[in-house]
């Protein structure tokens, strides 16, 4: 009895502990579901998992003239839109681990080469500032970890404008004004740019110019959602 004691609080002590103190925490305040905020016993409830914009047929997306495919499962809309909202303003980032789960289970196999590796498209330094994480980056951290390819991070991002892409209009964006993207590390032969969201390709397009300007001979893209 002693002994199956010392082995509780030895090895199962810190899980115990937050087992209990997040058991305690949701009888204070019930989880909620990320898109629709009702409450929910898991991150996303099964009326809005079912409410997904899936892409149907599923096959790669056009975007730019230099990405060799880009692959995206879900339109940019209903609880995928509040998954990335809440992902990226409301720093819900266990929502990563979610949103990298769906891209795997939706996308063929050959969305993800043996012999590629997985760059995130990176956040601006203000945003990254702002935010204190890089939501792409956790987002190809978990689907680096599901489909064991390795995660490079050979991009850097500056602004040229402090607000970066958001608030521009579709010409804009589509010009890239706004964005700089410059290599900081070598870039990997083969690589998936990973994004949450792909709105005209612009940021996209400019990474993988970046990349193949380095040493990328192929590069192509999974985001999370598109705008359709
Ligand atoms: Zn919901």
């Amino acid at each position: 009895m002693i002994v199956a004691d010392r082995c509780w609080w030895r090895c199962d002590s810190r899980a115990k502990v937050g087992e209990i103190f997040r058991a305690a925490l949701n009888l204070i305040v019930p989880p909620l579901c990320w898109a629709c905020r009702e409450a929910a016993d898991q991150r996303l409830c099964e009326d809005c998992r079912s409410q997904l914009p899936w892409i149907e047929p599923l096959a790669p997306r056009r975007c730019g003239s230099v990405l060799a495919q880009h692959w995206s499962p879900l339109q940019f809309e209903g609880p995928a839109r509040a998954l990335v909202h809440a992902l990226k303003f409301q720093s819900a980032t266990a929502l990563a681990a979610l949103m990298a789960r769906q891209i795997v289970d939706a996308l063929p196999p050959r969305a993800f080469p043996p012999d590629a590796a997985l760059v995130p498209v990176p956040a601006s330094p203000l945003r990254l500032r702002q935010r204190g994480f890089d939501h792409a980056d956790l987002l190809a951290a978990e689907l680096s970890r599901l489909v064991l390819l390795p995660l490079e991070r050979p991009l850097r991002r500056r602004s040229a404008v402090a607000r970066g892409q958001r608030g521009l209009g579709r010409s804009e964006r589509l010009s890239g004004r706004g964005l700089r993207v410059g290599l900081a590390h070598a870039a990997p032969p083969k690589a998936i740019l990973i994004d949450d969201v792909c709105t005209t390709g612009a940021t996209l397009e400019l990474c993988a110019e970046a990349l193949l300007e380095g040493a990328s001979e192929c590069v192509s893209a999974v985001t999370y959602c598109s705008v359709p």
